[in-house]
C-alpha cells in the first residue's frame, strides 16, 4: 500500500490524541501492539490513560475494514467494494457540480489530521474539486487565539517558546485551561514551578483539578474573563508595574488600551465577575512583580463570541508587562487537538493557503498555484467558516455534498441537532473514519481509513515543534490511507494537479508551498526531525537554524512591533433569563477525547468515564430539589440534554457544567450556542443560558 512504511517490531512515535503529542514507543508483543512511554521533551516519559490505552483501537471489533454504501432502496448502510464506493462518490460529485456549480461540493477537515493530510485536503478542495467551501473543526478549537495572535504579533504559534519554560516561571497565569484533565503530563511542569515557590494562578468558573493544584484560583462568572484581564492591567498601571521601556520600544497602540482599562476598577469588576478585589490585586502583583512570568489561555477563554477580544485582553496584559520575547516569559495558548497547530497552517482553513498564507493575497496564490501546477486564476477564493459552512448544507444556496475527514460534527458542533439535520439533508455525505462515528452513521458513503500506527506523517505540537509520526504496521486488509483515497479520487475526477499517496512526497511539496510564508517549513526535513526532538517552525532553510523562541528581537509585523488593541467587556451572546436562569459551560473529562468516537470504545476509558453528567453546586441542587444521581433535563433555547446530577462544591451556584463527549440524549452540544465571534467565527461553546429540572 503506498504511503505506509513499516517498522517490523517497534516504532518511536507519538500519541494519537492531544496537542502535547507525548512520545511513545509501539511494540509488537505476542500478536498485540503495546504502548510504552518514551522520553520526549513534552511528556518526559509520562502518558495519560488515553495514551496508555491508545493501541486498543487498532484491532477493535468496531474497526471499519470495508467501505459502506447506503442502499437507496432500504436506506441501510451495506458493505461495498472500494471501486463501488469511489464510483458513487465521483459520480455524485460530477452530477452535483454539473447541476449546482463547483461550490456545491464542500470539504470538512480536522485538527487531528497529519500535516500531510491537512495539506492534501486543502489542495484537493481547491484543485480537484475547485470549491471554495472547505473548513475544519479546528475553527471550534483554536481560532480565537489564532486570530488574536495574528493581529497582535503578526504570527500565530500556540506557544512561542518551548514548554520547558513553564517549569521555570516565577508566576504562571492559566486562563480557562485544565491540563490536569486534558494534558496530565504537562502538570509536572506546573507543579514543579509551584513547588519551587512560584505562583500558579488559575482563572476558571470551576475549581477543576488544575485549579485545586494552584496557589490561587479566580472563579469568574462564565463569559467574564475579559473583564478580569482589563482589571489586572488596570491594577498594574495604577501600581506602576507596566514596563514602559518595553512598551515604547517594542509595541504600538498602548494609549488606547490605557484609556479603556482605566474604567475597569477592581471593585466594579468584582461585581461583574464575582472575583474578589483582593484576588485581582494579588494576581496583578504576582504578574507585575514576578521575574519570569507566563500567561496562558485555552478554550475557556477562547470559545466565546468575544473570544478574540478576550484573548487580546490577556495579550495586552502580557505586552504591557513586557513579557513576549523576554527569556522565560511570554504569552501562549495551549492548543487542544493533536495537530491543532499544524492543522491550521497548511490550507484546510476557508481563508488560507499553505504556509499560513491568506487565500486572497495575490502573491500567495501565485506561489502556491505554481507549486500545485495550476493557474492562480483557477484557484477559488475564500469560503466560509466551519459553523457557517455546516449551517448552509442542503439549503437552497448551500452545498449539496460534503466530504468529512477526521471529524465528527454530529457530536462536536454547536447547536448539534440543527447541524445533524443539515447533514441529513445533503444529496451526498461522505465520511472517512476508523469507526462508525455518529456522523459516519448518517453518511451515504463511509470509507475505512488507516490509524496513526499504520501510516507515516508529521504533526506540529502545541510548541510549533514538527514531529514524526512513524508507522508500526500496515493498515488491515480493506483499509486505505486518507492520502491514498484523495489521490485516487483526484485521479478519477481528472484533477489538473498531481497528488501523491506517499506522505514523504507530500511533505516535501508542503515544504515548497510553505516557503516564504509565516509558517515556513522549508528547512524542516524528516532527517532533521529524526536527528533531534523535532524542529520548530519557522525554519526557512535546511542549512539554517529553526526557531524554538519567537519575538526575541522583533515581532513579524511590518514595523517589527507588537500591536495593542483596546478591548471592552460585553455580555455573553445569551444571558440568563427567568425561563433559562442558569449558565451552562461545557468541557472535557480526563478519560475521554473530543467527540469520543475513539475513546468511548476503549474499555478502561469507558469504565472510567461511562457517560455524560451534569455538575451542579449543592446549594443549587437544594433549591431545585435534586439529589446526587438524579436524572436531570437541561434545556436551552436550542435543545435538551438528559444526564444524571453530580453534586460538587467546585462549581459556582449559578452555573452548571456538562462534558461534550457523548451523543444521543447525552449530547451536550444540543444545548450550546451558535453565536459566532465576529473575527474568528468561533462559536460560543463556553456559555449559554439553560433551565435545569429533575426528570419525573
Ligand atoms: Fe496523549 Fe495528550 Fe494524554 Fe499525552 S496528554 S498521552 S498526548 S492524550
Amino acid at each position: 500500500r503506498p504511503g505506509t512504511a513499516v517498522a517490523p517490531q517497534e516504532a518511536a512515535t507519538h500519541c494519537p490524541y492531544c496537542a502535547l503529542q507525548c512520545g511513545m514507543t509501539l511494540r509488537h508483543v505476542e500478536g498485540r501492539v503495546e504502548v510504552h512511554p518514551r522520553q520526549f521533551p513534552t511528556n518526559r516519559g509520562g502518558l495519560c490513560q488515553k495514551g496508555w490505552t491508545a493501541a486498543e483501537l487498532l484491532d477493535h471489533p468496531d474497526r471499519l475494514t470495508t467501505p459502506l454504501l447506503r442502499d437507496r432502496t432500504t436506506g441501510e448502510l451495506r458493505p461495498a467494494s472500494w471501486d463501488d464506493a469511489l464510483t458513487r462518490i465521483t459520480d455524485g460529485i460530477r452530477d452535483i457540480q454539473a447541476r449546482h456549480g463547483r461550490d456545491a461540493v464542500a470539504v470538512f477537515g480536522g485538527g487531528g489530521l497529519t500535516n500531510e493530510k491537512a495539506y492534501a485536503l486543502g489542495k484537493f478542495a481547491r484543485v480537484a474539486l475547485g470549491t471554495r467551501n472547505i473548513d475544519y473543526n479546528g475553527r471550534f478549537c483554536m481560532s480565537s487565539a489564532a486570530a488574536a495572535g495574528m493581529r497582535a504579533f503578526g504570527i500565530d504559534r500556540g506557544l512561542p517558546f518551548p514548554l520547558a519554560d513553564l517549569g521555570r516561571a516565577d508566576t504562571l497565569l492559566l486562563v480557562g485551561a485544565n491540563p490536569a484533565e486534558t494534558m496530565p503530563p504537562l502538570m509536572r511542569y506546573l507543579t514543579e514551578q509551584r513547588d519551587a515557590g512560584g505562583e500558579l494562578i488559575v482563572v476558571d468558573p470551576r475549581a477543576t483539578a488544575t485549579a485545586r493544584a494552584a496557589t490561587r484560583h479566580l472563579q469568574p462568572l462564565p463569559g467574564t474573563d475579559l473583564a478580569v484581564a482589563n482589571a489586572l492591567l488596570h491594577v498594574a498601571l495604577t501600581e506602576g508595574w507596566v514596563d514602559h521601556d518595553y512598551v515604547a520600544a517594542r509595541t504600538t497602540g498602548f494609549d488606547a488600551v490605557r484609556r479603556v482599562v482605566a474604567g475597569y476598577w477592581p471593585a466594579l469588576v468584582e461585581r461583574l465577575t464575582g472575583v474578589p478585589v483582593a484576588d485581582l490585586e494579588a494576581t496583578a502583583r504576582a504578574l507585575g512583580t514576578g521575574g519570569r512570568v507566563v500567561i496562558l489561555t485555552a478554550r475557556g477563554a477562547e470559545q466565546h463570541a468575544k473570544g478574540v477580544d478576550t484573548v487580546t485582553g490577556y495579550v495586552n496584559l502580557a505586552l504591557a508587562l513586557g513579557l513576549p520575547g523576554r527569556p522565560g516569559s511570554g504569552y501562549g495558548c495551549l492548543t487542544g487537538q493533536g495537530n491543532g497547530q499544524g492543522g491550521r497552517e497548511h490550507g484546510q482553513k476557508a481563508d488560507q493557503l499553505p504556509g499560513y498564507r491568506r487565500i486572497d493575497d495575490p502573491a500567495a496564490r501565485e506561489h502556491v498555484a505554481a507549486v500545485w501546477g495550476v493557474p492562480a486564476d483557477d484557484l477559488p477564493g475564500p469560503g466560509v467558516s466551519a459553523y457557517e459552512l455546516l449551517d448552509s448544507l442542503g439549503t437552497p444556496d448551500g452545498p449539496r455534498a460534503l466530504l468529512v475527514l477526521g471529524s465528527n460534527p454530529v457530536v462536536s458542533a454547536p447547536r448539534a441537532a440543527r447541524v445533524e439535520a443539515r447533514l441529513r439533508s445533503l444529496d451526498l455525505l461522505v465520511v472517512s473514519d476508523l469507526v462508525l462515528s455518529e456522523t459516519a452513521a448518517i453518511a451515504d458513503v463511509v470509507l475505512p481509513t488507516a490509524q496513526w500506527a499504520e501510516e507515516d506523517g508529521t504533526m506540529t505540537n502545541l510548541e510549533g515543534r514538527v514531529l514524526r509520526r512513524r508507522a508500526l504496521r500496515e493498515p488491515p486488509p480493506g483499509v486505505r490511507t486518507d492520502l491514498a483515497v484523495l489521490t485516487e479520487l483526484a485521479g478519477r475526477l481528472g484533477s489538473p494537479g498531481r497528488f501523491s499517496a506517499d506522505p514523504r512526497t507530500v511533505f516535501d511539496e508542503l515544504r515548497r508551498a510553505s516557503a516564504g510564508g509565516p509558517a515556513d517549513y522549508t528547512g524542516v526535513t524528516w532527517e532533521r526531525i529524526d536527528d533531534r526532538d523535532g524542529v520548530f517552525w519557522p525554519c526557512p532553510s535546511v542549512a539554517g537554524p529553526d526557531t524554538p523562541r519567537l519575538f526575541v528581537d522583533r515581532f513579524p509585523t511590518p514595523d517589527g512591533r507588537a500591536r495593542f488593541h483596546p478591548v471592552e467587556h460585553r455580555p455573553a451572546a445569551e444571558e440568563v433569563s427567568p425561563d433559562y436562569p442558569l449558565y451552562l459551560t461545557t468541557g472535557r473529562v480526563l478519560a475521554q477525547y473530543q467527540s469520543g468516537a475513539q475513546t468511548r470504545r476503549i474499555t478502561p476509558l469507558r469504565t472510567a468515564a461511562p457517560g455524560v453528567f451534569v455538575e451542579l453546586h449543592p446549594d443549587l441542587a437544594e433549591r431545585l430539589g435534586v439529589a446526587d444521581g438524579d436524572e436531570l433535563r437541561v434545556t436551552s433555547r436550542r435543545g435538551e440534554l438528559l444526564a444524571p446530577a453530580r453534586l460538587t462544591p467546585t462549581i459556582r451556584p449559578d452555573t452548571v457544567f456538562a462534558p461534550f463527549h457523548w451523543a444521543g440524549t447525552g449530547r451536550a452540544n444540543s444545548l450550546t450556542n451558535d453565536a459566532l465571534d465576529p473575527t474568528s467565527r468561533m462559536p460560543e461553546f463556553k456559555v449559554c443560558a439553560v433551565r435545569v429540572e429533575k426528570v419525573g
